[in-house]
């Protein structure tokens, strides 16, 4: 409780109701901090992700460090059991916790991979997507796309869209890339533009079994795709489009921290304090 106040107000100890300055203490039994001079109430879980929770702190402590040391995330099952906590509880804590993932905005340059995949989720009509020469197999309609790029040797960034046509692919591109860096992709025709944009663009044919070519390769980005959906499919079983963000967020978080000297623990805890919306309940 404290670790979380002191996050949230720092060293910013004057009373926002009777502006003296003051030191707050805790008020025993509830999650609150009150005034010496005037007895006004703050609280430090309002509006983050403990807001309103019934949960004791130490409980979310401890669910947070399960997250930040699992490799393939923690289920909503796993969450009610080690908590002894209803399902709808543990899945609750579960998607405030992924929030914590967002946020970590990283720019890439030099060499970078960019590469797409396609998430088969929940849904109810599971028939395979028609392959014909205009989409190469990237039928939306049952499958939900994910657009990548990784900095060999650095960070990786991933993004839920709407689909890969060219406008959406090269945005993503030009956001998260600086101008000059050599780009490397497979033959799909979404890339087309990126030489244009003012990049080195280096591409991969896949269709003549081609995986290195030139120095180039989108190895990296593939092999983060295979280990999210095999990750995903193992714990979580099946993810809805509307939250796959939150999931990929999820293991972009531990890719980027591979060799991080903080813990992964020290790292999410940092961000606990900080304002956070509940989007939606339903899964
Ligand atoms: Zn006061």
């Amino acid at each position: 409780m404290h670790k979380v106040f002191t996050l949230k107000y720092k060293n910013t100890c004057t009373c926002e109701k009777c502006n003296k300055p003051c030191k707050y203490h805790r008020v025993q039994s509830q999650k609150v901090y009150s005034c010496q001079w005037c007895g006004h109430n703050i609280s430090p879980t309002a509006g983050t992700i403990f807001h309103k929770s019934p949960t004791p702190l130490r409980d979310w402590f401890y669910a947070i460090y399960l997250f930040s040391v699992s490799k393939n995330g923690v289920s909503a099952k796993e969450l009610e059991r080690q908590l002894g906590v209803t399902y709808k509880c543990a899945y609750r804590i579960g998607q405030r916790i992924k929030s914590l993932f967002d946020g970590d905005i990283s720019v890439l340059q030099a060499i970078v991979e960019v590469d797409e995949t396609y998430y088969r989720g929940k849904e109810k009509n599971k028939h395979a997507s028609k392959r014909t020469p205009n989409n190469q197999g990237r039928s939306t309609k049952t499958k939900t796309p994910i657009i990548g790029a990784v900095q060999r040797g650095g960070d990786l960034v991933a993004k839920v869209v709407k689909n890969t046509e060219a406008k959406i692919v090269m945005d993503f591109v030009q956001t998260n890339i600086v101008k000059g860096s050599e780009v490397n992709t497979d033959e799909y025709k979404a890339y087309s533009k990126v030489r244009s944009r003012g990049y080195i663009h280096k591409v991969i044919d896949h269709s003549k079994k081609m995986y290195w070519f030139n120095g180039a390769s989108t190895n990296t980005m593939e092999g983060f795709w295979s280990q999210l959906k095999r990750s995903i499919h193992g714990t979580y079983y099946s993810v809805s489009a509307k939250h796959l963000q939150k999931y990929v967020n999820e293991f972009v978080f531990r890719y980027n921290r591979r060799f991080a000297t903080t813990h992964n623990f020290i790292s999410l805890m940092e961000k606990v304090a900080l304002p956070f919306q509940e989007v939606d309940q339903k899964s």
